[in-house]
């Protein structure tokens, strides 16, 4: 399988990846540089990657790093690495919250505090800053310091989503590494090779990731994924049949729920859905990805215009881009509803 030949990196795809970080943690090496940044859509395999590279750069042995049997790699498998640090966005309490906390600047005095004193067990510290664009102002100033004074020993990663919501200064002080989608049959695999998944399963699964292996995974262990999205099918293909009335109630409901995750989630289910119904128009029914309904699909793709479903894909993109920066919730789901296709039979 691909994504294990990456000897003991446990990495699914992203090999380029692997073998641009690999020689850097072997010893003899040209060694890392300072600071890292590892882009990538949510829940793609950019942690995953950073705290492998970390793993390797921490590790004692001298022929494979990660060894994953010396006493550095295992206190890293435990997170309790003395030379390793994870710093992630938290609320006002100090609480990890990574969908709507912040990296705040009290995180980042300790992080050049401690940058300052030497490596406890090895010869680097590495920081792994996940989310980075989640920095309050505090916060990337004085990282930006970190990454202009930090001393050798010291190797930061940074993880994000997307450049444009960095500073420059940050982006431009660090290698990029930026991760790209995997292949559906790539994902497939990796889902169905520990038995974990049956192969119509992972086959669904990795159609709906959009080459996201870490959201793969992540539905297949939720207990309560599956349904939600059964659940959240329905109410699409009906409310696609309601009245204006009934649309704009469903707008309210949505608004007041201010988890910004489970919001994008359902709105990258409607962007699947109608991407699918578009694909069945123009005759592609096997480049679907909700291959487990298919009959819905072709009962949609025939109730609905092709111009209509074309439409309304451009204004959920739209709508998308313009929730990641605004408070007015309300408004922006009002309009998207409104705009939702109407079945040929209700004109
Ligand atoms: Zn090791």
């Amino acid at each position: 399988m691909q994504g294990t030949q990456a000897g003991a990196w446990p990495v699914v795809g992203h090999q380029w990846a692997v073998d641009l970080l690999r020689p850097l943690a072997q010893s003899g090496g040209s060694g890392p540089r300072h600071a890292y940044l590892i882009l990538g859509a949510p829940q793609s395999g950019k942690s995953t990657l950073a705290r492998a590279f970390g793993t390797a750069l921490l590790c004692t042995d001298p022929e494979r790093r990660p060894c994953g049997r010396c006493r550095s790699c295992q206190l890293m498998a435990k997170t309790g690495h003395p030379d390793f640090w994870l710093i992630q966005p938290t609320d006002k309490d100090g609480v990890v919250d990574r969908a709507n906390g912040l990296l705040r600047g009290e995180a980042a005095s300790s992080i050049v505090r401690d940058a300052m004193l030497r490596p406890v067990e090895g010869k680097y510290k590495y920081v792994l800053i996940q989310d980075a664009q989640r920095a309050n102002d505090t916060f990337a100033n004085k990282l930006l310091k970190t990454l202009e004074e930090a001393p050798a020993h010291v190797v930061l990663c940074l993880t994000a989503s997307d450049r444009a919501e960095l500073l420059p200064t940050i982006v431009s002080r660090c290698q990029v590494l930026e991760l790209r989608p995997l292949p559906i049959e790539l994902i497939a695999e990796a889902l169905e090779s520990p038995g974990a998944a049956s192969h119509a399963q992972a086959d669904l699964l990795a159609r709906l990731s959009n080459g996201r292996f870490g959201w793969a995974m992540a539905q297949l262990q939720s207990k309560g994924g599956q349904q939600q999205r059964q659940e959240d099918l329905h109410s699409l293909w009906q409310l696609a049949r309601a009245s204006r009335v009934e649309r704009l109630a469903f707008s309210q409901s949505l608004s007041g729920n201010r988890e910004n995750e489970r919001l994008f989630g359902l709105l990258a289910l409607w962007t699947g859905w109608w991407r699918d119904v578009l694909l069945a128009q123009a005759g592609c029914l096997d480049a679907c990805n909700n291959i487990d309904h298919q009959a819905e699909i072709e009962r949609d793709a025939q109730s609905f215009l092709p111009a209509d479903v074309h439409s309304f894909l451009y204004t959920l993109r739209r709508i998308e881009g313009y929730l990641h920066h605004t408070v007015n919730t309300t408004l922006a789901l009002d309009v998207l509803l409104l705009q939702l296709p109407r079945p040929l039979t209700s004109r």
